[in-house]
This record gives structure tokens, C-alpha cells and sequence, in this order.
């Protein structure tokens, strides 16, 4: 396990309160994301639950930084590392995000979606052709789908991989986020250039994609992405 900054675990450090702490924001926004609970895991269209609350997904390459960045996100140590255990790794994960009521009453809002990992060299030609399947159907038509973000290691943006996700969403409806993540490896030059490359390839996009700078280790860019994705289930 990687070792923080303070001497502690990476662990550690990544869910403590370093800077970027929550409280500039409103409570419940905080509260939508660390509410979420692991409801279903799907392994074909089939299976979707009915699309009645707008919904999130998360897509990276393999290594990436999703499960962290969730985790992160919803303040849950273990949640998103769930889709990582054996049998879960090419299905598509379904978490709740709810509020509470001023009855106490809990309200489902939206779901956030872990989706499998792509981009892994060795995956035998079978398991590729049915991440196209499952991932491609679901991001292509999903209409309940509002916005995906894209993970990405800062200092390996947009590859052909990322590329191929990003055509497969072909939807004026659905926004993009490229999360641009362990920006803690990168020096403050290495990190203007990535964002400003990331920034460029959403203009390109138009205005439904944005992108950002995010370090799990050092608690940074959680309150911009809380921001943006509370934007998008308000939307
Ligand atoms: P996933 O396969 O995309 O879900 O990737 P993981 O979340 O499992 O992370 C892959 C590796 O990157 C792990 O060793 C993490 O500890 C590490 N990692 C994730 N986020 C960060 C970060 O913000 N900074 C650093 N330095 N390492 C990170």
C-alpha cells in the first residue's frame, strides 16, 4: 500500500481531512455522495433497473483510480472496491444516492454507476467484446444516463482507450467529466499542461464536457467534483 504524505497509509491520508475539507458546501450535497449504498450489480442490458432516477457513471482504464476517486467521493473506505471482487469485475454497478426528508424519511435521488474497467492489454479478445456489449449499450442508450466521468491517470490523459469511450457517447444529453487523477505525481507545470490539454479536448466536445485536476492522496478537487455531478442530478 502506497504511503501518505503524513507517514500514515495511503488510506490514511486519503480520507482524512487535508485540505479542500467539506463546508463550503451545503451539507446535503456532502450527504448526497456519502449516502451511497451498493444496490445491484447488472451483467446484461436485461437486467437494468427501471431508469427513474438520473444516473452517474464512473468508466477509467484498468488502474486508473476509479475505485479510489469513488471511494473517496462517497467517503466510504470499501464501496466501490466491492466491483473489484472476483465475479464483479465486468459488471456494471449500481450504488443509491439519497437524501433525507424533513420526516427523517429517506428519498433516492440517483444512482452512481461503477463501470468495468477497460483498456487492460492482457483481457482475453471475449471479455473486450463483451465490456463493447455491456458498456457500449448502456452509455449508447441509457437515457436515465446523465453524465459519466471519465477517470483518467493525470499523466497519461486521453488515450486511444478513453477515446474510444468518448465516441461510444455520442449523445448531446450526456455530460462528461474527465477526471484527471494522482495529480499529487505531477509537478505544477506537468499540471497545467495536462489540464489545458484535457480543458481543449472538452471544447471540442462542446459545452456538455468539462475536465479537472484530482489527487485522491491529497483530498484534492473532491468539492469541484461534488460540485459538477450535484449540478448535473439538479439538472
Ligand atoms: P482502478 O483500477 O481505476 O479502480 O484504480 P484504483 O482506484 O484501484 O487505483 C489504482 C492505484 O492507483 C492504486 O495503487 C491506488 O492506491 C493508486 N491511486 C489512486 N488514486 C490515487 C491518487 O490520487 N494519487 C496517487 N498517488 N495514487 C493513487
Amino acid at each position: 500500500m502506497q504511503t501518505g504524505t503524513g507517514g500514515g497509509t495511503f488510506f490514511e491520508a486519503a480520507y482524512s481531512t487535508g485540505p479542500d475539507p467539506p463546508g463550503c458546501l451545503p451539507a446535503f450535497l456532502v450527504q448526497l455522495f456519502h449516502s451511497a449504498r451498493f444496490i445491484i450489480s447488472v451483467a446484461e442490458l436485461a437486467g437494468l433497473p427501471d431508469a427513474a432516477l438520473p444516473e452517474i457513471a464512473f468508466a477509467g482504464r484498468s488502474n486508473a483510480g476509479k475505485s479510489t476517486a469513488i471511494n473517496v467521493l462517497t467517503q466510504q473506505k470499501r464501496l466501490a472496491f466491492a466491483s473489484k471482487t472476483p465475479g464483479r469485475t465486468q459488471l456494471l454497478n449500481f450504488f443509491e444516492l439519497s437524501e433525507r426528508d424533513e420526516q427523517g424519511q429517506t428519498v433516492p435521488r440517483g444512482y452512481l454507476v461503477d463501470l468495468p474497467g477497460y483498456g487492460y492489454a492482457k483481457a482475453p479478445e471475449s471479455e473486450r467484446s463483451q465490456w463493447d456489449t455491456l458498456v457500449g449499450g448502456y452509455v449508447a442508450r441509457r437515457q436515465s444516463l446523465v453524465g459519466i466521468v471519465i477517470v483518467m491517470d493525470a499523466r497519461r490523459p486521453l488515450l486511444p482507450a478513453d477515446e474510444a469511450l468518448i465516441a461510444f457517447i455520442d449523445r448531446p444529453t450526456c455530460r462528461l467529466h474527465f477526471l484527471l487523477t494522482k495529480a499529487d505525481q505531477l509537478n505544477n507545470s506537468e499540471k497545467r499542461l495536462a489540464i489545458d490539454r484535457a480543458r481543449r479536448r472538452a471544447e471540442e466536445l462542446g459545452p456538455r464536457a468539462s475536465a479537472q485536476l484530482f489527487s485522491a492522496l491529497k483530498r484534492q478537487g473532491v468539492e469541484e467534483l461534488e460540485t459538477t455531478l450535484a449540478g448535473w442530478l439538479r439538472d
